[in-house]
């Protein structure tokens, strides 16, 4: 039985008047995927229909810096990111370089390679506060490792999540929309975000059963105002860890390099046991890590954790090499500079055609939504006017901002973002 067995955008109606973004060659291959593909529910939000039927160009064969080409052939401006993985610009020159050395010599080979050891070191050097680091291939992985490191070393089954989080692809991890046995949800509590009051009215009896506190930065389900950890809400986690011996966990996934650069965490003033990455870190190759503290360890070491492709070297080295480029360019402060601008001008445009748009969350990946705007109507409009005008983001999801987005790239969203208004008001 599933809780809700509607999905936004990909259920709906269409809220566009006008033909598909995708051509003919990206309509025909929506045949093909639905012929061989089971669609809708499954990649959700990685799927392009779940921006409303026709919104945006349903496949995408070749990305350079901030832009991206669809299947028929037409360049974007990108505002999507891959959803964050594209830090420092698609294919930057001097990470493919890197994956590219590695590749010539070998990927998948037996027993680790070196690059392995280069880049838990190299994370080590950039995450300061962390003793250990473990490679895996995506955000999911590494959530789902956390969550066995602590219970393995709380000798507890337990954990407290938020409300509307999402963590990952397991049952666990995931919102609730097909049939999960009972099982997998049984040891999970689901308490409001920014609710310090609900963590101190935890009762003791129950909170001495939680190995762990797993949290996002930012609260920012797809559809509605994302919302940043309050200091007070903070304070509360630490002292639920305080009182209870619960470790905290930091899903930095999403929000990673894009609120702090170095990590977070540090934005939020909060000092997790544990950290999660995954989706920029290596630029947009499959890798993601676990940071964790000394007394873990030991429970890090007890998990059987193993997975073939881990170990292959490439998309090391092309993470070293976004941390280097990251750190040496200072890509944070250029990344939040050119969000403020695109925040700015969006903002300014909206005003002057009179529409309540609002950037929530952080200016480097906001939710970006109309106020009123029931079933996301008039943000897949604007969307859709967007993307017949040459720039992508998604109605539902975060924008996202790159390295790659210089003044002339955000100017032109800006101008863009400035006639989809006018068009969709
Ligand atoms: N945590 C958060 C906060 C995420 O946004 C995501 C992915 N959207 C994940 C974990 C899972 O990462 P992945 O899709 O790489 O498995």
């Amino acid at each position: 039985m599933s809780t809700d067995s509607r999905l936004p955008g990909i259920d709906g109606a269409s809220n566009i008047s006008g033909p598909p973004i995708d051509g003919p060659i990206g309509q025909a291959l929506w045949a093909r995927a639905d012929a061989v593909l089971p669609g809708r529910a499954m990649f959700m939000t990685r799927s392009a229909r779940y921006a409303g039927p026709g919104v945006q160009p349903g496949f995408i064969d070749e990305a350079q810096g901030c832009r991206v080409r669809d299947a028929d052939g037409r360049w974007y401006l990108d505002l999507n990111c891959g959803n964050g993985p594209n830090l420092l610009g698609y294919r930057h020159p001097e990470v493919e370089a890197a994956a590219r050395r590695q590749a010539e010599q070998g990927d998948l080979m037996p027993y680790f390679p070196s690059a392995m050891v280069d880049f838990c070191e190299r994370l080590l050097r950039w995450g300061p506060g962390f003793d250990w680091a473990l490679p895996v291939k995506a955000g999911s992985d590494a959530t789902a490792l956390a969550m066995r490191i602590v219970r393995a070393a709380r000798n507890r089954d337990k954990l407290v999540l938020f409300r509307q989080a999402y963590h990952g692809n397991n049952a666990e991890q995931s919102l609730r929309h097909e049939r999960h046995p009972a099982a997998a949800l049984d040891n999970l509590y689901r308490l409001d975000w920014n609710d310090p009051a609900g963590l101190d009215a935890f009762p003791a009896e129950a909170a001495d059963q939680v190995a762990a506190i797993m949290l996002n930065p930012i609260d920012q389900p797809s559809g509605v105002p994302a919302s940043e950890a309050s200091a007070d809400f903070v304070a509360a986690v630490h002292r639920f860890r305080a009182r209870t011996g619960t470790l905290v966990i930091l899903d930095d996934v999403r929000s990673g390099f894009r609120l702090h650069p170095q990590g977070s965490h540090r934005a939020m003033g909060l000092d997790p046991d544990l950290l999660c990455l995954g989706k920029a870190l290596g630029n947009g190759h499959a890798v993601g890590a676990l940071l964790g503290k000394e007394p873990l360890r030991a429970a890090a070491s007890s998990i059987l954790y193993t997975s073939t492709y881990i170990y292959s070297a490439v998309c090391f080295r092309a993470a070293i090499a976004t941390l280097d480029v990251y750190e040496r360019d200072d890509a944070f402060a250029v990344i939040q500079r050119a969000a403020e601008r695109l925040r700015a001008g969006v903002l300014a445009a909206a005003g002057r055609h009179g529409l309540d748009l609002r950037f929530t969350g952080p200016a480097t990946h906001p939710n970006v939504l109309f106020v009123e705007d029931p079933g996301c109507a008039r943000g897949e409009r604007f969307a859709y006017e967007a993307a017949r005008r040459g720039l992508l983001f998604h109605p539902r999801l975060a924008w996202f901002v790159s390295a790659a987005h210089d003044d002339a790239a955000i100017d032109e969203a800006i101008a863009i973002a400035d006639a989809a208004l006018a068009a969709s008001a």
